[in-house]
């Protein structure tokens, strides 16, 4: 139960119980929405991902937000784009689902995604929009909670992409 939106904005401001980390696999930052994140939090974010060891690409890992407006950070390693047949929509939908449960399972009710994959990753952004969706809200129809998940997107492309996925479902 609950609801899904998607927004355009920058995620580092987002004032939510959960923000989404578009992370790599050693979970010690980069660049694109990354960076971001580790800049608006502060290197105390930095330290708490050292211990990780890393995370594999499809699961996730959960941190305080430190310095930023969201009080915890999950840090989940999308997929690279390989061309389609490497597994690339089963793995990224099980980042949001991944990240999703972690969240619940911290008391989250208000959690934000960026657009998992479609930058430097270079998933196609229609493919990722329709997988997106569909794992968010068939994942908010089987949970007993009420949850608020939006996607934030960057720019009004990624914005209308997602906005077209949602109209596909119905
Ligand atoms: P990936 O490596 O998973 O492709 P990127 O960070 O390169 O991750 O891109 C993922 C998406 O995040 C892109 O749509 C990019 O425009 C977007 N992005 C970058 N900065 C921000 C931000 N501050 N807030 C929200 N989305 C952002």
């Amino acid at each position: 139960m609950g609801t899904f939106d998607v927004i355009q904005g920058d995620i580092t401001i987002s004032r939510v119980d959960a923000i989404v980390n578009a992370a790599n696999t050693t979970l010690l930052g980069g660049g694109g929405v990354d960076g971001a994140i580790h800049r608006a939090a502060g290197p105390d974010l930095f330290a708490a991902c050292v211990p990780f060891n890393g995370c594999p690409t499809g699961e996730a890992r959960i941190t305080p937000g430190f310095e930023l407006p969201a009080k915890w950070v999950i840090h989940t390693p999308g997929p690279v784009w390989r061309g389609g047949q490497h597994g690339e929509a089963a793995l990224l939908a099980a980042c949001y689902r991944y990240s999703l449960q972690l969240a619940v399972e911290h008391g989250c009710r208000t959690i934000d995604f960026p657009s998992l994959s479609t930058g430097v990753y270079g998933y196609p952004l229609d493919q990722a929009a329709n997988i997106a969706v569909r794992t968010i809200t068939d994942w908010l129809t089987a949970v007993d909670v009420t949850v608020r998940v939006r996607l934030v997107a960057f720019d009004s492309q990624t914005a209308a992409a997602y906005r077209e996925a949602q109209q596909n479902l119905t």
